[in-house]
């Protein structure tokens, strides 16, 4: 068996963790667990010399001494009472007192007892309220608590409803810990890495957005109400390539991103930065991995509904608005009828925006308005609201280049799926969408060229200080791709030769 040796750096010191390709992923997270003596519960990320996350699995690569890995606990539990220990602490003092007067008086005074049995009692109701871990008591987790997670089995050979169920078991648990100030930061830029993350680990950090935006205070929602929410919504987005739930994430977290990035917390009233980021955690529900397109030329369910006019995004908003029927979903629950006609009259406008065919018609009307944009004024700030959905919603180009790529493949693998299915079923097949016509670079070049750049720069205009943060890294995918695309149509005599 060939094993390897990883350097990192945990808690101030050097270690070595060795482990070869056939451990299990959970072993290898249970080893770096314990270097970093952190709970079950906890969340760790490990970071390369760049400060860029890397898997904690066995696939890891190996590192030298001086390349060392940094291993880091991101969520943990509020540290706000060390009553264990202080309540150890108070036993061993107890303890010794006991002795010292035995050797004095020759007998355990009656008040000592008295004491000790206080002590044991307060241990026993403790013991007895464990899992109440949001309290931040239990720092470390006892034997069966551990078991309990970290020999969790792999989750391919679980149901759709069994993986939703561990998902949310571990949202619930996780929900409690405190994300690190770094990690809070971060989830405010367009390098957010999401590949790095687990389903229920997003769904604390789409709890952190919420909550960081004040949106729990302001607009009186009940955490365990949110939470529901936010469960509800990740039910509802389906195993597909790309329209899934990590997608989703990605669109809501650079809605977030960029409200943080062009300081709308002071521009816009709270309202619509909530039907900003909950557009974007919404607007694609329920996707079938299937275009409008497909929906109205295989005349389905969802066409004949809404008789072709965008039958996606009508149906996404309204599986959104069907959550948000429920009660114990319904995080609008609290507010007043007109502020949730409103909200809601807000949604709608947002998700049916992020309809493609209606790409040109949104980027006119805000270039129209764009000389003389007024914050105040209504008609200016709804187009804008839904411009930056929709720029949230095609971002993935202003991610690192790592992160954007993999999602290229996610994209094509979905466009090729209907493709195929198409072609069988003798109905027409866009070009994009051809496994015989397309590269990853033809499909970047004319996207990020004739969509992404046009959209962006408008922003920007709006927002100078967007231009580093999502033109720029645009424009080099767009060199990135240009020269790709330049090569392979060098190499085209010689492969077709
Ligand atoms: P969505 O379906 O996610 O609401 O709308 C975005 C649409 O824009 C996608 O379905 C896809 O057709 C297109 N799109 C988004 N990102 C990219 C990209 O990086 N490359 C290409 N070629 N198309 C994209
Ligand atoms: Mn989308």
């Amino acid at each position: 068996m060939t094993t390897k040796i990883i350097h990192f750096m945990v808690n101030g010191r050097l270690e070595q963790a060795e482990f070869g390709a056939n451990n299990s992923a959970a072993d290898v997270k249970d080893l770096f667990r314990a270097a970093a003596e952190a709970g079950s519960n906890h969340i760790l990320k490990l970071y390369d010399t760049n400060g860029s996350v890397v898997k904690i699995s066995p696939r890891l690569e190996a590192n030298s001494e001086d390349s060392y890995y940094r291993l880091e606990v991101v969520a943990s539990d509020l540290q706000s009472v060390g009553m264990p220990t202080e309540l150890d602490d108070m036993e061993s003092r107890l303890q010794h007192l006991e002795s010292k007067v035995m050797e004095d008086v020759g007998k355990t005074p009656d008040i000592i007892d008295e004491l000790k049995s206080q002590v044991e009692s307060f241990k026993r109701k403790l013991e007895s309220v464990q899992h109440l871990n949001w309290m931040g008591l239990f720092h470390k987790d006892s034997d069966h608590h551990r078991s309990k997670f970290s020999k969790k089995p792999t989750t391919s050979h679980l149901s759709v409803d069994e993986e939703r169920q561990q998902v949310r078991k571990n949202f619930t648990i996780m929900s409690s810990l405190q994300m690190t100030e770094k990690v809070r930061e971060h989830l405010k830029t367009p390098n957010f890495d999401n590949w790095q993350w687990e389903e229920a680990e997003m769904l604390v950090l789409l709890q952190v957005m919420f909550t960081d935006l004040d949106f729990l205070m302001v607009f009186h929602i009940e955490l365990d109400v949110l939470q529901n929410f936010l469960f509800e919504v990740y039910c509802h987005y389906n195993s597909i390539p790309f329209h899934n739930f990590h997608h989703c994430f990605c669109v809501t977290q650079m809605m977030y991103g960029l409200i943080w990035l062009t300081d709308l917390r002071s521009r816009l009233p709270r309202l619509d930065l909530l039907i900003m980021l909950t557009s974007a955690l919404c607007h694609d529900l329920d996707h079938p991995g299937y275009n409008n397109v497909f929906q109205i030329n295989a005349q389905t369910d969802l066409a004949i509904r809404y008789n072709d006019i965008s039958p996606l995004e009508n149906h996404h908003c309204a599986v959104a608005f069907g959550i948000l029927s429920k009660p114990e979903c319904n995080i609008l629950k609290n507010l007043s009828s007109e502020q949730y006609r409103l909200i809601r009259g807000g949604m709608i406008r947002c998700i049916l925006a992020t309809d493609m065919a209606r790409h040109n018609e949104i980027l006119n009307k805000f270039k129209s308005i764009q000389p003389a944009f007024d914050f105040n004024n209504k008609e200016h700030k709804e187009v804008l609201m839904k411009i930056m959905v929709k720029v949230s919603d095609i971002s993935n180009e202003a991610r690192p280049m790592a992160v954007a790529e993999q999602w290229l493949d996610c994209l094509l693998q979905e466009f090729f799926n209907q493709s195929d299915t198409e072609k069988l079923k003798g109905l027409p097949v866009a070009p994009f969408m051809d496994r015989d016509k397309v590269s990853k670079p033809s499909s970047q070049t004319s996207f990020i060229r004739f969509v992404l750049l046009p959209l962006f720069s408008e922003l920007t205009k709006l927002f100078p200080c967007l231009e580093q943060h999502i033109l720029e890294p645009v424009r080099q995918a767009l060199e990135y791709y240009s020269t790709l695309e330049r090569a392979g149509k060098d190499e085209e005599p010689t492969t077709k030769a």
